[in-house]
């Protein structure tokens, strides 16, 4: 039963980015199948997940192709590892695969098990980059304030969360940051477009202050996600191009959940204009049926890596896993053949904006704005000049307990609403979560009425 699941998680599990006390009074919420759109929990209730999992399943839940791949490759060959000189078939596959839906000046890929493990990929790479043209002294990797890249250390200090770096001591040396460009908080005396190359100016007086011969690479999310679905308006990228070609710095995008069609463009690079020279990839990849990350290098950084670099000393055992790699195989292919990225484009998300723009007029909502199919509601104590909440009334909560409540999955970071919903919703089903969505917003309205 639920209440059995419950106490043996309690008594065992320590769950991540989780408050164990909490955890332990309210009991987890037990998810125990999913179909498409949908979860179910051990009640039996249905929900829809408007989050994707984590960002991740954007083919959606129970895709045939997909386990039926993993199950061959498993009965073949569960395992070999791609160190030493040796590889497999599907990891061979994928890195060939990868090179074709990428931008084009990505040839090569090197796997990781995440994400994560892709960030710290990405810091050891670019550092190896430079030892060996013989500029050393480039060691620092600028990054940005509420940026999520991961939890391993380098992970988390390239991320820009203060709650993460209070604990453990982070960030690690030769990694700062700048802010992020959040016009709705910050930018709003200026229209957005200004906005946006002011904000990318922060990056060139960061150089200047460091010394640009000491930096090695700037590293971003497209869209900024687990800190808020924090669009940047379209000017900001291009100026951050230019800024890193002017100085020579290196251009990272961390496309873990921005990649594989999110933003309506097969990489958010893509949607807003940047070529960088590396790019990590996890989640979508595999639309989280199973774990895999890497890095796409670019052939400027290839070329001195296969010419002059000898031995990269660095790897993991599931580098290029067989089963992660048949998985990505056909979830790439499934997501060709459904034309899930120019259905993005064309016609879900335009059909959010759309429903973002009408949710505009809700009593508590500030802000809302969508990018592909990804969501933030900004909710505000006053829509008239923007005037947040007290940060104690935990307001976002209140609305994810109601969309708990009533069968929707949408995050709440601070008050700032989140969704990204999987990339095979129906126009139909944008609709479904725009019913769901306005009726949990009501409900929170109805709640801060009552509380004065
Ligand atoms: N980078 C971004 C932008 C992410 O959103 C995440 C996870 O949410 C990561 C990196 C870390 O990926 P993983 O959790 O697979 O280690």
């Amino acid at each position: 039963s639920t209440r059995d699941w419950q106490a043996a998680d309690a008594a065992h599990f320590l769950h991540p980015f989780t408050d164990f006390q909490s955890l332990a009074r309210k009991g987890a919420r037990i998810i125990t199948r999913g179909e498409n759109v949908y979860l179910w929990d051990s009640d039996g209730h249905r929900i829809f997940d408007a989050m994707s999992g984590l960002w991740c399943v954007n083919v959606g839940y129970g895709q045939q192709a997909l386990i039926d791949a993993a199950a061959r490759q498993m009965q073949q060959l569960p395992f070999y590892n791609a160190f030493f000189q040796t590889a497999t078939p599907p990891a061979i596959q994928l890195a060939e695969l990868l090179a074709e839906v990428t931008p084009p000046q990505f040839q090569h890929v090197f796997f990781s098990g995440s994400g994560s493990e892709g960030n710290d990929t990405v810091v050891r790479m670019v550092r190896r980059y430079w030892d060996l043209l013989g500029q050393p002294e480039r060691q620092v990797i600028v990054s940005r304030k509420n940026a999520y890249h991961g939890s391993t250390m380098a992970g988390a200090s390239l991320g820009g969360m203060a709650a993460m770096h209070a604990q453990g001591g982070l960030p690690i040396p030769g990694i700062v940051h700048i802010e992020q460009p959040h016009w709705y908080q910050v930018g709003r005396e200026m229209t957005p477009e200004a906005f946006g190359v002011h904000a990318a100016g922060w990056l060139e007086e960061k150089l200047l202050e460091l010394g640009p011969e000491k930096v090695a690479a700037f590293i971003g999310e497209p869209v900024q996600g687990a800190g808020g679905v924090i669009v940047p308006p379209d000017s900001y990228w291009p100026e951050i191009q230019r800024i890193c070609d002017k100085y020579g710095v290196l251009l990272v995008s961390d496309e873990v959940i921005c990649g594989f069609g999110r933003t309506g463009h097969w990489f958010g690079c893509e949607r807003f204009g940047s070529r960088p020279d590396l790019m990590t990839f996890a989640k979508g990849v595999t639309s989280g049926y199973v774990p895999l990350g890497g890095v796409m290098v670019g052939e400027r950084i290839a070329k001195v890596l296969i010419e002059q670099g000898g031995e990269f000393e660095h790897g993991y055992t599931y580098s290029g896993h067989p089963v992660a790699c048949v998985v990505g195989v056909e979830n790439i292919r499934l997501i060709q053949q459904l034309k899930l990225v120019e259905r993005v484009r064309d016609e879900t998300g335009p059909r959010l904006a759309k429903l973002y723009a009408s949710l505009r007029d809700h009593p508590l909502v500030g802000h809302a704005e969508t990018c592909g199919l990804m969501g933030a509601i900004q909710l505000v104590k006053d829509k008239s000049d923007g005037t947040l909440f007290p940060s104690e009334l935990e307001v976002g909560m209140v609305c994810r307990g109601h969309c708990f409540g009533n069968g929707l999955i949408m995050r709440a970071v601070g008050d700032r609403m989140i969704v990204a919903p999987p990339l095979v919703t129906t126009a139909e089903q944008i609709d479904e979560l725009g019913r769901l969505i306005a009726m949990c917003l009501d409900k929170t309205w109805a709640d801060v009425k009552a509380n004065g």
